[in-house]
């Protein structure tokens, strides 16, 4: 969702003019897209506007602002921070333009953030939004060949831990003709895929008419338009998952057979007091009923380890869940108090730091022993990837390389692929044969 957003502010600013640049000390305004599903993303947001309070000592006409879930979290107490001369929520990213020019202009302290978050969007607020996110979508600035389609906006599940629904306000499905409208646009432009997404994205629901859009229409909408490859969706919520869902999987080959699906425990004590609406067995049987109808899919999940009142037998039951599950990669959270959530007015942060951390390499340790075994059935197999660039980190050794760079690649099913080709595949379908695997990344030549 925040790369969304930053890409389509981006767009925006340079619509409105603007050019970008990564260097501080080049830029006339600085923007930071923020995050507060966890403390730590919010502490590292307040640690670089320390470091921007410092360069303005020396450039008081730069312009900074915090924009995203942070800015609507905290709003004025934001704007207080002598760094700040923007502060503006998530749903406002379309007034971004406007904001920056007025703060050059000599408006020091600018503030725009929805007043009552717990209040659904209005029709109005939702077509600004709408035509904001289809004028500014440019495929340029997202990994070549991908893109991002919101298919809807905010949450209503309120687990008892998330501040999500108290910063991106009540859910709210697009229509659909916009959203294929952009994706049509989109596959013309070049992108090869399709990311749709929503928090709970397996409950897009949009009535119009006689009849009522839920995601495996879309899925099916989407798979009709020409150039689009490969269709994703993220993330899955394990309550009213549609089994439509499932054979719009199996029945689309345009629909990768990949589930992001977190789980946050396998302890039906902790579930409860998550508010999450389900017991480890019946998620474990949404599961199985996935794989049953889904040849192939790749499985992902979500866990937060030491929630309020985790005890060793509830991380135990955490455990046997991730053995049963046989996901591809999890992804692993310390439980993180948020001001406002439930979780934080009524249970106490009981589980120590330390353990929290033993709980989380633990986790990982079992997820990793898994993936390890489990991905050496890919040695010797040629995988089609979508190739993303050039890789951040070197992985294999330079005798390797042949004098190409290192490419990372994902497959169908999300699983990473580090191999040497040319940068120019980038954006592009290529065929790879694996050599070599880790947990978390296959390896191979093309
Ligand atoms: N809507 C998606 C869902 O419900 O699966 C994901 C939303 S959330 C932004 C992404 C992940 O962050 C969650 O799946 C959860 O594991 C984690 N998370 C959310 N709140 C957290 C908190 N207070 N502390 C630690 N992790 C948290
Ligand atoms: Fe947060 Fe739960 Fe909504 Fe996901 S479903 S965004 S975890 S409240």
């Amino acid at each position: 969702m925040n790369k969304l957003d930053s890409a389509l502010v981006t767009g925006a600013l340079k619509d409105a003019g603007f050019a970008l640049t990564e260097k501080v000390k080049e830029a006339d305004v600085v923007l930071i897209n923020t995050c507060s599903v966890r403390r730590h993303a919010e502490d590292r947001v307040l640690s670089h506007l320390g470091h921007l309070k410092h360069i303005k000592e020396t450039q008081p006409g730069l312009v900074v602002g915090v924009i995203g879930c942070m800015a609507q979290r905290l709003g004025a107490e934001l704007l207080d921070h002598e760094a700040v001369n923007i502060v503006c929520g998530p749903a406002q990213i379309p007034q971004i333009p406007d904001l920056v020019i007025r703060a050059l202009q000599g408006r020091t302290k600018l503030l725009s953030v929805t007043e009552n978050i717990r209040q659904k969007c209005s029709d109005d607020q939702s077509s600004v939004l709408d035509t904001f996110e289809t004028a500014h979508d440019s495929d340029k600035y997202h990994i070549p060949g991908q893109a991002f389609v919101r298919v809807m906006r905010g949450c209503n599940n309120f687990c008892s831990y998330c501040v999500v629904p108290y910063v991106r306000g009540q859910e709210v499905s697009r229509p659909p003709a916009p959203i294929i409208e952009q994706i049509t646009r989109l596959a013309a432009d070049g992108v090869k895929q399709i990311t749709l997404l929503g928090q709970t994205i397996n409950s897009y629901n949009y009535p119009a008419g006689d009849r009522t859009y839920r995601l495996a229409d879309l899925l099916e909408m989407a798979s009709e338009v020409e150039g689009v490859r490969w269709i994703r969706f993220i993330t899955s919520y394990p309550v009213d998952f549609d089994e439509a869902i499932l054979h719009a999987m199996a029945d689309l080959p345009k629909v990768c057979p990949y589930l992001h699906i977190p789980a946050q425990s396998g302890s039906d004590r902790i579930l409860k007091a998550m508010n999450r609406r389900y017991t480890a067995a019946e998620y474990l049987d949404l599961l199985a009923k996935a794989r049953d109808i889904v040849d192939g899919i790749a499985i992902a999940g979500d866990f937060i380890v030491g929630f309020g009142g985790e005890t060793d037998a509830d991380f135990a039951a955490t455990v046997e869940l991730v053995k049963k599950a046989k996901y591809k990669n999890c992804f692993i959270f310390k439980y993180s108090p948020r001001p406002g959530t439930r979780a934080d007015d009524k249970l106490a942060d009981t589980v120590p730091a330390e353990v929290k951390k033993q709980r989380n390499i633990e986790l990982l340790r079992v997820q990793n022993e898994i993936s390890g075994r489990y991905n050496k059935c890919f040695l010797g197999q040629t995988l089609e990837v979508l190739a993303e660039g050039p890789s951040k980190k070197p992985h294999l050794d330079s005798a390797a390389c042949a004098g190409q760079p290192q490419l990372i690649g994902r497959t169908a099913t999300d699983y990473i692929v580090v191999f040497n080709g040319p940068k120019s595949l980038a954006g592009r379908f290529a065929k790879v044969k694996i050599t070599k695997v880790s947990p978390l990344t296959l390896f191979g030549k093309l």
